[in-house]
């Protein structure tokens, strides 16, 4: 089961402690588009500042992965005062594996949230960490990523994920 999260939410600000206490989550791994913020936009999604101070001061570990560049991610990161890898190259494992390592836990206690099945999540089970898949801030245009979302959609349904 590759593609299929751990867990399924809406957005980001929906994780909460006693969630990532259930897994045993002790440090999240976050993508960047879609899932803090549009795709490439500037714009935070709501609540994100507040939910990261929430996660920090429960001892939640987080860290970004993205598979952005540098020139995008690193002023990203800055903003919302956070250690970050940029051209994480996920879904492949390299990128999970220096973040889980910078990040001092195990892989089962590490999570990557973000919202592409065929990136975040298939790279997270791959690797063996686990995974937090979140609907996507807003589609983006561009007919690769309508070819990818369309494959999720079939997903979403087959796992009975309502949005
Ligand atoms: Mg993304």
């Amino acid at each position: 089961m590759l593609f299929k999260p751990d867990v399924k939410l809406h957005g980001i600000t929906d994780i909460t402690v006693e969630l990532l206490n259930e897994y045993n989550i002790k440090a999240l791994l976050l993508d960047v588009d879609n899932t803090m913020s549009t795709h490439h936009g500037v714009v935070l999604t709501d609540g994100l500042m507040e939910w990261i101070a929430a996660m920090q001061q429960s001892g939640i570990k987080l860290m970004v992965l993205s598979n952005s560049k540098k020139a995008r991610i690193e002023p990203f990161a800055a903003r919302i005062g956070l250690p970050f890898i940029s051209l994480g190259c996920k879904p492949l494992p390299s990128g999970y594996l220096r973040g889980v390592k910078a990040l001092g836990e195990k892989r089962k206690n590490v999570a990557i949230v973000g919202d592409q099945i065929f990136t975040d999540i298939l790279g997270g089970n791959t690797v063996g960490v686990k995974t937090i898949l979140l609907t996507p801030i807003k589609p983006e245009d561009g007919w690769s990523f309508k070819v990818r979302r369309k494959l999720e959609k079939k997903l979403y349904k087959k796992y009975g994920f309502k949005d």
